[in-house]
């Protein structure tokens, strides 16, 4: 046990506060939410539960501070520093950060610096693109000088899950602070913890009251209340579908706009001529990080025929050897975030059993882990029919579907075949056949013998039908939180 984590076991309950105009406060009723640790199953610190009112609070500070001298009078190169600020302060803090994102969440410890690795990432890149953002000149007519400038929306009311606190939240601040805009978060009353400390860093790294708010609370609470709120200019979510509906109604009603990053249900193809050695440890890992709790993970994999049978050998052990436990025994996996989602995986592997598709494969759940803890193990099924829950639905958790395919018009058939469309992963030494697949893929991104590309904060991510509208992640993501505008001057 590290020294941090026999703090936090020692003390009874920790307070987490709010963060409005640079303060740390309570909601204004006092009422509190216990945070659930997913490994054992108890309780062990409180958030605030703010109310429409504290929402009006963080969303009029965000206003005030959008005009102020101290945030509207930086350049855009001053606001970048104040991020590379940031990225150094996350990075001198990172053992703690990486430690509560891992208890928060349940996901093993070495995960855990991932992801505070992949925030320090974001606010480098960010604070580093800021004064790179340009417009450009028109040739409309000789007596014109045409041009665009980039602008921030203004209140930016952002919206996080609890499967990656961190990383979603570095990504929306970095870029949206980049440009100038002024932020209020909502992340998720299931796990939040480090987003609410690095607020405090952001503080400290020169950000001006009220351009970072961090209000904590319940989705149909202060999420709705947030999300509906008349002051805010822009909305970006991440979470699930039906949500992801919501908010866009009420961000319609505003008559302003939503990025929406919901789920997915995103293909991983294995053709003829893969390098499984290459490839299966890959698909393997895609789908136990984070527990399988990843809108991003590879949950389908399409089989070539000619290759079913070494692929589920390989598989079949290699699950075998896979093992659950808690958070600071870095295991394969850690448990479901919470008992709603292991009910939820359950209930997806209990359907599978009773309508006879086979189990290739499982994990197992380290002795030691908590019996009040969400554990589950990893699965891999197959072959699964392609208009199966399993083949069709988010299971969102550590789950794999096998699905033998003959040929390639097959194979992208069955990958376009759910209403989702975020990520691809395609499996072949043939650059014509990769090349003529990525095009005829619906997803956001394509990865070709790769997936993931470890996070990729360069990347464009995002999707297209029910995984959702909208780019966050590298450049694209600075003309997401930003408005254009076009500006001609006459001199004749
Ligand atoms: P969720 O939609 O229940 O919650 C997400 C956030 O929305 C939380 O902060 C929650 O408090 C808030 N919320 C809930 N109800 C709300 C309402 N009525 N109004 C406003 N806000 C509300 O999702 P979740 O359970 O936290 O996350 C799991 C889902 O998110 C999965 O479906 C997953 O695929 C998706 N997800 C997508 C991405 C992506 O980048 N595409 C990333 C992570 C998670």
């Amino acid at each position: 046990m590290t020294e941090f984590s026999a703090k936090l076991n020692s003390q009874a309950l920790n307070k987490y506060t709010c963060l409005i105009n640079g303060l740390k406060c309570d909601a204004s009723s006092g009422e509190t939410i216990e945070l659930i640790c997913p490994g054992t199953g108890l309780p062990y610190a409180t958030i605030p539960r703010c109310s429409a009112s504290d929402v009006g609070k963080a969303v009029s500070s965000a206003r005030t501070a959008l005009v102020s001298k101290e945030w509207a009078t930086l350049s855009a190169g001053q606001r970048g520093e104040r991020l590379l600020r940031l990225a150094e302060l996350i990075s001198q803090n990172r053992d703690h950060l990486a430690e509560l994102e891992a208890r928060d969440t349940g996901k093993p410890l070495s995960q855990g610096y991932d992801d505070i690795d992949a925030a320090i990432q974001y606010f480098r890149f960010y604070g580093g693109a800021a004064d790179k953002v340009t417009g450009e000149t028109l040739p409309v007519a000789v007596d014109y000088l045409a041009m665009t400038v980039r602008e921030p929306h203004g209140v930016v009311a952002s919206i996080v899950p609890w499967n990656y606190p961190m990383q979603i939240f570095a990504r929306v601040a970095g870029a949206a602070l980049a440009m100038g805009n002024t932020l209020v978060v909502k992340p998720s009353e299931e796990a939040c913890v480090s987003v609410i400390e690095t607020a405090s860093l952001a503080v400290e790294a020169g950000f001006p009251a009220g351009t970072l708010n961090i209000l904590t609370g319940l989705g149909e609470e202060a999420g709705a209340a947030l999300s509906h709120n008349p002051e805010v200019d822009f909305i970006t979510f991440t979470g699930s579908p039906d949500v992801g509906v919501m908010i866009q109604s009420a961000a319609a009603r505003n008559h302003i706009g939503c990025t929406l990053e919901l789920g997915g249900k995103s293909p991983q193809i294995v053709f003829e001529d893969a390098d499984l050695s290459k490839a299966l440890p890959v698909i393997q890992d895609c789908i136990l990080k984070n527990g399988g709790q990843t809108c991003s993970a590879g949950s389908r994999v399409l089989v070539h025929q000619s290759r079913w049978e070494e692929t589920v050998d390989t598989l079949r052990s290699s699950f075998r050897r896979t093992v659950s436990g808690q958070y600071k025994d870095n295991l394969d996996m850690g448990p479901l975030i919470n008992a709603s989602q292991l009910r939820r995986v359950n209930a997806f592997c209990e359907q599978a059993e009773t309508d006879g598709i086979p189990l290739i494969g499982e994990g197992t759940i380290a002795p030691d882990a908590p019996t009040e803890g969400y554990y589950t193990t990893a699965k891999v099924y197959g072959p699964v029919p392609v208009d199966h829950s399993l083949a069709l639905d988010e299971v969102f958790g550590p789950v794999l579907s096998l699905i033998p395919f003959r040929t390639e018009d097959e194979a992208v058939r069955i990958a376009n075949g759910t209403p989702y469309g975020l990520v691809a992963g395609l499996w072949t030494k043939d650059i014509a056949r990769a090349t003529r697949v990525a095009k005829a893929i619906r997803s956001g991104q394509v990865f070709v013998n790769t997936y993931g590309a470890g996070g990729g904060v360069e990347l464009p991510f995002g999707g297209v039908g029910k995984s959702g509208h909208g780019r966050e992640k590298g450049f694209e993501a600075l003309k997401e939180f930003s408005v254009l505008k076009t500006i001609v001057v006459s001199h004749a």
